[in-house]
C-alpha cells in the first residue's frame, strides 16, 4: 500500500535547465508524477541555444564532460539520435599578444615567456613549495599551485575581470572546483627527458562530443523524453513562492508570465499575467534562483530569509559579433581566455570552431565576447549599441580581428549567472541550509538553485541525486557535493 502511495507522489520541479530536467526524468523513471515549471519559453536554462543574426549560438561556450557514470548515462540517453560530432578541444590564454595553451603546459608557458621571466617563474614556483601561502583565498591557492608569478600572469587579470573583486577577496573554493593544478617540475622533465620507450612524452589530443546544432539540442531532447515519460512542463510559469506548513512542503504558488518581445536579448524579461495560483505537491525540487526563492518560504525565521540577500551573483553580458569568414582564420580555439588587461572582455568563443552547422549556411563566423558586471556597474548600464562598440574595440585590441572584418553585433544579458564565492558566503550558506534542512520534502539543486558554481554535468548530477533522495536511495547531503570539475 505504502509503495503504491509513494510512487504516485507528486513532485514540482522548478526550472527546465540541466538540473531540473535530469531530476524530472529520474523521478519519472522511478514512478513519480512530475510537473516542471519554467519561467522561460524554452528548456535548457543557461545551457540553451538561441538564434542570433541568422546563426545558432550558445550562451557562451558550453563544453560537456563528466567522470560520473550516472551523468554520462543520462547524457547518452539525451543525445541519442542527435547528430553529434567530435570537436578537437582547443583553448588558449591570450597574454601580451601571445597564445598560451589552456590548461597551461608548463614548458610551453615558460618557453613563450622568455628566458628571464621563466627563471623568475620557476623560482617563484619553488618558493611556493618551500614557503606556501597560508590563507584560503583564490590568490593563496593559485599561487601555491603555480607560483605567485605564473598566478599573476595567467590567473589574476581574468579572474578579477570575471568576479569584479580582488583575488585576495575571493574564496579558494572556486579554484579548488575549477582549476587543474600544474606540476611544473614534471612538465619540464616530460618536455626534456624521453620516457622509457625512448620518446618524449606527448600530450593526447583532447576531444569532446558536441551536438551539431548547439548544446541546447540536448536539453530540447531531454524535455521531449520527460514528456514522453508522462511528465508535464509549464513554460512561461514563474514560481513565486514555495509553500511550507509545519515544516513540510505543501506546494508552490505560480503565476503566468509573458516574455517581452526582445526575449532573446535577456534571460529575465518577463511580465506577470494574472494572479498567483497555489498548487499542491508532495515534494518540491528547486533549481530556480536561490536568493529569489528562499525569502518566499514564510515559515523560515525572518533572519534566515533576510540572510539570503547577502549572497551575490555576477551577471554576464554576451556580445555576439558577426565577422568575416577569414577574420580570425588562424584561430582554431573553441574559446580563448583574454588575460590582456588592455582588453575589457575576459573570454571569446567562436561557434564555427564548435560546429560549422551552427552557421546555418552563412559564411561569416559569430564570435562571442563575454563581460561580467553587477547591475549597478557602468558597464551593465551601457546600452546595447555601446556594448557592441566595446566588443568591436576589444576584438581589434586583441590583435585577432581587423576593423573592416566586423559586420554587426547582438547583445544578450544573463542576469545572475555566476554565484559569487566572496566574503562570508560559506557561513551565510551554512546558516540558511541548516534551516532549510528542517523542511521535509524540499530540495535545492543546480547552479543558481543551490548557489554552487556548477557546470552542466554537476547540475545533472545534483538533479539525479535529488530524485534519489526523494526515493530514499541517496542519503548524502546535496549541499556538500564535491565535484572534480576542471574546465
Ligand atoms: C557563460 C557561461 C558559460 C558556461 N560554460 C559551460 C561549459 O563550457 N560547460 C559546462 O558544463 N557548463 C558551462 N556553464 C554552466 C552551465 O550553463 C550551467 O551549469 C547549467 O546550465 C546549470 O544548469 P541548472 O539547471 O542548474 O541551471 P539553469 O541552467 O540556470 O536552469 C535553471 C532554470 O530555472 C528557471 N527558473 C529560475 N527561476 C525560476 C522560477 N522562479 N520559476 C520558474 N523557473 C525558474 C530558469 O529560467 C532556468 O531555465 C556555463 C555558464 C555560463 C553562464
Amino acid at each position: 500500500m505504502n509503495i503504491e502511495l509513494k510512487t504516485k507522489a507528486k513532485v514540482a520541479v522548478i526550472g527546465a535547465g540541466p538540473a531540473g530536467l535530469s531530476c524530472a526524468q529520474t523521478l519519472l523513471d522511478l514512478g513519480y508524477q512530475v510537473d516542471i515549471f519554467e519561467v522561460n519559453s524554452k528548456a535548457g536554462g543557461l545551457s540553451r541555444t538561441i538564434e542570433v543574426m541568422g546563426q545558432l549560438v550558445d550562451l557562451g561556450p558550453h563544453y560537456f564532460r563528466t567522470q560520473v557514470p550516472q551523468v554520462q548515462q543520462y547524457w547518452d540517453q539525451c543525445t541519442q539520435g542527435i547528430a553529434m560530432h567530435k570537436v578537437e578541444r582547443v583553448s588558449h590564454i591570450l597574454y601580451q599578444g601571445k597564445l598560451f595553451s589552456y590548461p597551461l603546459k608548463g614548458f610551453e608557458a615558460l618557453f613563450k615567456l622568455g628566458f628571464f621571466e621563466s627563471v623568475l617563474c620557476v623560482l617563484s614556483y619553488l618558493r611556493s613549495i618551500v614557503l606556501p601561502h597560508k590563507g584560503n583565498t583564490f590568490e593563496d591557492w593559485v599561487s601555491n599551485a603555480f607560483g605567485y608569478r605564473l598566478y599573476n600572469i595567467f590567473f589574476k587579470t581574468y579572474s578579477e575581470k570575471l568576479w569584479g573583486v580582488k583575488c585576495s577577496q575571493l574564496s579558494d573554493q572556486f579554484a579548488k572546483e575549477r582549476i587543474k593544478t600544474l606540476n611544473l617540475s614534471k612538465a619540464i622533465k616530460n618536455a626534456l627527458v624521453p620516457d622509457k620507450t625512448g620518446h618524449k612524452v606527448r600530450s593526447l589530443k583532447a576531444e569532446f562530443i558536441y551536438p551539431k546544432l548547439g548544446i541546447g539540442q540536448v536539453y530540447d531532447q531531454a524535455l521531449e523524453q520527460v514528456i514522453k515519460s508522462g511528465g508535464r512542463c509549464f513554460f512561461n510559469h514563474q514560481v513565486d513562492e514555495i509553500v511550507v506548513n509545519n515544516n513540510k512542503v505543501t506546494g508552490i504558488s505560480v503565476s503566468k508570465v509573458e516574455p517581452h518581445q526582445d526575449n532573446e536579448s535577456s534571460n529575465a524579461h518577463f511580465t506577470k499575467v494574472g494572479d498567483s495560483e497555489f498548487l499542491e505537491y508532495d515534494y518540491v525540487v528547486s533549481s530556480g534562483i536561490f536568493t529569489d526563492l528562499v525569502p518566499t518560504i514564510k515559515c523560515l525565521p525572518l533572519e534566515t530569509r533576510e540572510l539570503s540577500s547577502k549572497l551575490k551573483f555576477r551577471n554576464t553580458i554576451l556580445v555576439y559579433l558577426k565577422v568575416d569568414e577569414s577574420a580570425g582564420a588562424n584561430l582554431k580555439d573553441n574559446w580563448l581566455y583574454i588575460h590582456s588587461p588592455e582588453v575589457l572582455s575576459g573570454r571569446m568563443c567562436d561557434y564555427a570552431n564548435w560546429s560549422k552547422d551552427m552557421q546555418l549556411g552563412q559564411k561569416e563566423h559569430i564570435v562571442c565576447f563575454e563581460y561580467w558586471a553587477q547591475e549597478i556597474d557602468a558597464l551593465w548600464q551601457k546600452d546595447n549599441e555601446a556594448l557592441i562598440e566595446q566588443a568591436k574595440a576589444d576584438a581589434i585590441a586583441s590583435g585577432i580581428f581587423k576593423a573592416g572584418s566586423i559586420k554587426e553585433g547582438f547583445v544578450h544579458r544573463l542576469f545572475k549567472s555566476y554565484p559569487m564565492y566572496v566574503d562570508d558566503y560559506a557561513q551565510v550558506m551554512k546558516s540558511i541550509t541548516n534551516e532549510l534542512d528542517k523542511i521535509a520534502g524540499l530540495y535545492f539543486i543546480g547552479r543558481n538553485g543551490s548557489f554552487k558554481y556548477n557546470n552542466m554535468d554537476h547540475s545533472i548530477h545534483m538533479g539525479i541525486l535529488a530524485a534519489h533522495k526523494i526515493a530514499n536511495k541517496y542519503h548524502g547531503s546535496l549541499w556538500d557535493l564535491n565535484f572534480d570539475g576542471s574546465l
